[in-house]
Order: C-alpha cells, then structure tokens, then sequence
C-alpha cells in the first residue's frame, strides 16, 4: 500500500512537470495515508520526482514521522490543513500554472467553459487572496475553500486542488489551467472580432 502511494506520487509530479505547471523546484504535492501524509521534500524539482523524495508527517501535530535528515516542502501547513478539513480528500496538489497566474493578476474571474469542465471542476474556481507562501494564514484561507471548492486558486501565487485519489486531483489541476488558456484565447478572440 504504502509502495503504491509513493509510486503513484513519483507518476503524478512528473506529470505535473511534463505538463509545465511547474519551473524548477516550485509546486508540492501530497497524498493522504491513515494519520499521516507524505509530502514532497523541499527543493525538490518535481520532474526529477523519486520514491525517496517524500516524506511522512503526522497530519495533527505536523511533524515528520521517524528520523528524516531531509525537510518537507515549505507548504506542509496548508496540505495538513486540507486533510483535516475534509475525510474525504486523500491528495493535494499545488502549483504554480501559467494562465490561472496571468488572469487572475490580470483581474479576471475565471470561469470554467462546458460540460467536461463541470463535471470534473465543479462550478468556478475558490479565490483565495494573496498570503506568505508556507503560512499558517494561508494554510487556513485555503483549507476553508477547498472544504466547499475542489478548485482553489491563489492570487499571486499559483493552485490547489484536491481530490479523492490521484487521477482526479491532478485531472482537475490540468484541466483547469485548459480552461484558463481557453478563457484567454476566447477574450483575445471576442476583442480581434469586435475591432473588426
Ligand atoms: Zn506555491
């Protein structure tokens, strides 16, 4: 079981990698297992993702489990913080996507288009104002929207999203940044049209 999760974390953070949701060591991720959570450690670049890159933490008092000489990701407050709002999410996923970034700086509302998006997404996206990275307060800002929003989008700063297993939370990280791409290509489109 436990070989299972780690192989599943090392899959998902190159897929997040390869997906170009990251650069360089930034984005964590982390998967639920009984009391405790394994998370990536920090500096790691996920692409370069290996079984021993993650660490067990104890969900309540965050604090590594065991004898470790190596840190976990900086974000370790807001994972914990999203497991111990819901049972039910088993795997977080933060990272640091291009689009989402540029039109929320930009003052746009995101808005998911059609019906692959709603079912996987939900409705819009949470928005959660912008907090120290690493911080209690936005470890609990966003622990409070993931509670009621699967999608939670920072301002400056990047996405989480959550889910049961790991297929849906990185589908959901993926296909939400589509759907920002899309949304820009749609106003880049409606202005060239009506300039005509
Ligand atoms: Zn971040």
């Amino acid at each position: 079981m436990e070989k299972k999760i780690l192989r599943e974390l090392v899959m998902v953070s190159r897929q997040i990698a390869a997906a170009g949701l990251v650069v360089g060591s930034s984005g964590n991720i982390s998967c639920r297992h009984g009391p405790y959570m394994y998370i990536k450690r920090s500096g790691l670049w996920l692409e370069r993702a290996k079984i021993s890159d993650f660490i067990a933490m104890d969900i309540k008092t965050k604090t590594v489990a065991g004898k470790s000489s190596r840190r976990p990701s900086c974000e370790f407050p807001l994972h914990a913080a999203c497991y111990q709002a819901r049972e039910d999410i088993h795997w977080v996923v933060h990272t640091h996507p291009l689009y989402i970034t540029a039109l929320m700086q930009a003052g746009v509302r995101l808005r998911w288009q059609g019906f692959e998006a709603a079912m996987i997404l939900g409705d819009s996206p949470a928005e959660v104002a912008f907090f120290s990275p690493g911080s209690e307060a936005l470890a609990e800002q966003v622990a409070r929207a993931a509670a009621v929003h699967p999608v939670v989008c920072l301002q400056v700063h990047g996405l989480v999203t959550v889910g049961a297993g790991a297929a849906e939370a990185l589908h959901r990280s993926l296909l939400a940044e589509r759907m920002a791409q899309m949304q820009l290509l749609s106003l880049q489109a409606q202005r060239a049209i009506s300039s005509v």
